[in-house]
């Protein structure tokens, strides 16, 4: 329940949605208001109107997008969780979605919730990060994809036009190739808001690593990719020192929930953890 007084557009369809962000900017989206009503309730936002997208069939469910996955914005957790297609290409992101808050969290709260929400705690944005998504936007002028590393440009910010709306994340093929990764550390295993978090992908052919994706949430104003890391783990076997260079990639700062010097070095140890072990399951795979 809205306990605001604003007006709440309520579009048929997404080509009504489109047209109403259009002519009422100021509206915000609501989907599966797991983050507005927080702060609705809590009176740290008024938006003088509403814009509720959860009606919206066009944005819901899973579909193939080439040989990858398009995730419809309101897909929710439980979906993302129990669906067969993002368990084999995403199985990391399901691991976020396990993570998140509690069932009744995870049955209303969307992806692209988490997404446009923006917070640098976001336990969904690292993976998508790791996983080269692209998140898909469109307005009354058409549609675009915008890679999730070009996403953010500052702390909340994002690099959407006033009219555009998330319609969906798309996901590439899954690389046979490929092991990915998700760790969340938080003060408890469920309703904990996250310290760090990493997510991951290894490529790894012939037992050198093609390509690298490390990515770390809760260490900066938004999701990082560790392009330092990333550098020194291709070329060469996995190699768990190059967790050690994590310093020059994140400059995590002091608030509430931690300190930037735990960050840093909880940071390191769970990227060394997962670099160690997938460095052990080669040589064992190998032998
Ligand atoms: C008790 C509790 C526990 C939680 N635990 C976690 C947790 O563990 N990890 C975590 O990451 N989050 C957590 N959250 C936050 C929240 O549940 C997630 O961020 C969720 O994914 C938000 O999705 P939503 O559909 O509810 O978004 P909403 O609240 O509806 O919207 C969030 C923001 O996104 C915008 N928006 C939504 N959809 C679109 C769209 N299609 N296009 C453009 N903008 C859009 C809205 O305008 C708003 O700014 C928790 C929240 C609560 C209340």
């Amino acid at each position: 329940m809205i306990t605001s007084h604003a007006p709440v557009h309520c579009p048929a369809d997404l080509a009504e949605a489109l047209a109403l962000r259009a002519a009422h900017p100021e509206a915000m989206p609501l989907a599966g208001g797991t983050d507005v009503m927080v702060f609705v309730e809590s009176g740290t936002l008024s938006p003088p109107a509403f814009l509720n997208l959860w009606g919206l069939a066009e944005l819901r469910g899973v579909q193939a997008d080439g040989d990858g996955l398009r995730l419809g914005a309101l897909c929710t957790y439980t979906e993302l969780e129990a669906d067969a297609r993002v368990q084999a290409t995403a199985p990391a992101l399901v691991e976020a979605a396990r993570t998140v808050g509690a069932k009744q969290i995870q049955n209303r709260g969307t992806l692209a919730g988490n997404v446009a929400n923006a917070s640098p705690a976001g336990d969904s944005l690292p993976v998508l990060l790791a996983l080269d998504a692209e998140v898909e936007v469109a307005s009354v002028r058409g549609t675009r994809r915008i890679p999730m590393d070009a996403l953010y440009t500052g702390y909340r910010k994002l690099a959407l036009a006033p009219d555009e709306l998330i319609t969906a994340i798309c996901l590439p093929a899954r690389h046979p190739a490929d092991v990915q990764y998700y760790r969340k550390v938080g003060t408890r295993l469920a309703q904990a808001i996250s310290k760090v978090m990493l997510g991951g992908r290894l490529r790894i052919e012939g037992g050198v690593v093609t390509e690298a994706r490390v990515a770390f949430g809760s260490v900066a104003a938004f999701p990082v990719r560790a392009r330092t890391v990333e550098a020194a783990l291709v070329g060469r076997p996995v190699d768990a020192a190059a967790a050690d260079l994590v310093g020059a990639d994140i400059k995590p700062i002091d608030d509430i929930r931690s300190t930037a010097t735990y960050r840093l070095e909880v940071a390191r140890r769970i990227l060394q953890g997962w670099l160690a072990a997938v460095a052990a399951e080669g040589a064992s795979s190998s032998r």
